[in-house]
């Protein structure tokens, strides 16, 4: 019996030592993982943290088969169109306050070098529809209640801020400070510099802009929403061959995908029409264009649609959440 003890003993031991190892060794893995993680940025660096149209994936009332199996199985990268910019100071920018920020601006931030900073140094908004300045909601006294967050407006959307509840109360609380844009002006951060374009689109509340971003060595260009590329007063291939990188507005594929509602209602770029336009550009022109912004319908939101394999095969590239572009 004592020897039976005695052999319980040691086998448990035994079994307590290798569990220890196991953790020592888990640790050491994400020790090294987060060495890596923080070694692979250099700053000042870009990242997408969403690439959805504003009403997410799924998306309400959707039934089809875009939507039906992601209200059971959520897919935790399809969240609301952002991108987010570190600069070499560890200030962080994030373009867009989405119904997703609050994980957003957490990303970001762990992607930052300096984590006592809490809040970005500036939240670029393009215009006032739902996917592009409610999130702004959890920097007031319900959520963070945030100080003096800098919030980067172009004039008639810094006006509906202030002048439209709940929003005002941010500004009358001091959770934000609102600092207005002009067209074609650009505001300079360290080593980041940031411009609003107007661009047109169905402007009810405020103007939309897009925003080019440089830094020292690279910059990028984003266009979430545009109503088409012909109605605009700048040549997107010109706008595309002054940078290095172009987020430009993908939410539908084809005329096709919507059925219950009057397309011509909601006018953007189709992808096909995006790709037939700059078809003739060189394959390194091409692979600067990375679509964003995909309604729920949009079949390239699916990496192994034939769609997507279409427009990667063509030379585009499809954004994803956690891209990283140096800047
Ligand atoms: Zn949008
Ligand atoms: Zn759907």
């Amino acid at each position: 019996m004592k020897s039976m003890n005695f052999l319980l003993f040691v086998l448990l031991g035994i079994l307590l030592l290798s569990c220890n190892e196991a953790t020592i060794s888990n640790e050491n893995e994400l020790q090294k993982e987060a060495g890596k993680k923080e070694a692979e940025y250099s700053y000042p660096m870009l990242t997408v943290l969403g690439t959805i149209q504003d009403a997410g994936s799924p998306q309400i009332g959707c039934t089809k088969d875009c939507c039906k199996d992601l209200l059971e199985n959520p897919d935790p990268d399809r969240m609301v169109v952002s991108l987010g910019v570190v600069d070499t100071d560890g200030q962080y920018y994030i373009f867009e306050a989405t119904p997703d920020y609050t994980r957003q601006n957490d990303l970001l931030r762990d992607m930052g070098n300096n984590q006592e900073i809490k809040t970005p140094s500036g939240i670029f908004l393009t215009y006032a529809h739902i996917g592009h300045y409610t999130g702004l909601m959890y920097l007031g006294k319900e959520a963070m209640d945030a100080g003096k967050v800098p919030v980067y407006a172009m004039p008639r959307m810094s006006e509906f801020l202030q002048n439209n509840g709940p929003w005002s109360l941010l500004s009358e609380r001091n959770n934000i400070a609102i600092n207005t844009l002009n067209e074609n002006e650009s505001v300079r951060f360290s080593n980041v510099k940031v411009t609003p374009i107007l661009v047109p689109h169905r402007d009810e509340l405020s103007e939309t802009v897009g925003y080019r971003i440089e830094g020292p060595n690279k910059s990028a260009l984003f266009i979430p929403d545009i109503d088409k590329w012909d109605k605009w007063g700048e040549d997107i291939i010109k706008e595309v061959a002054k940078v290095d990188y172009a987020f430009l507005d993908a939410t539908f594929f084809s005329g096709e995908e919507i059925n219950n509602r009057d397309i011509s209602q909601i006018p953007h770029p189709f992808v096909i029409e995006s790709m037939e336009l700059f078809k003739h550009l060189d394959a390194s022109e091409k692979s600067k264009i990375h679509f964003i912004h995909f309604n729920h319908t949009n079949p390239i939101i699916n990496p192994k649609s034939k769609e997507a394999k279409q427009v990667l095969e063509a030379g585009f590239n499809i954004a994803k959440v956690y891209d990283i572009f140096a800047l």
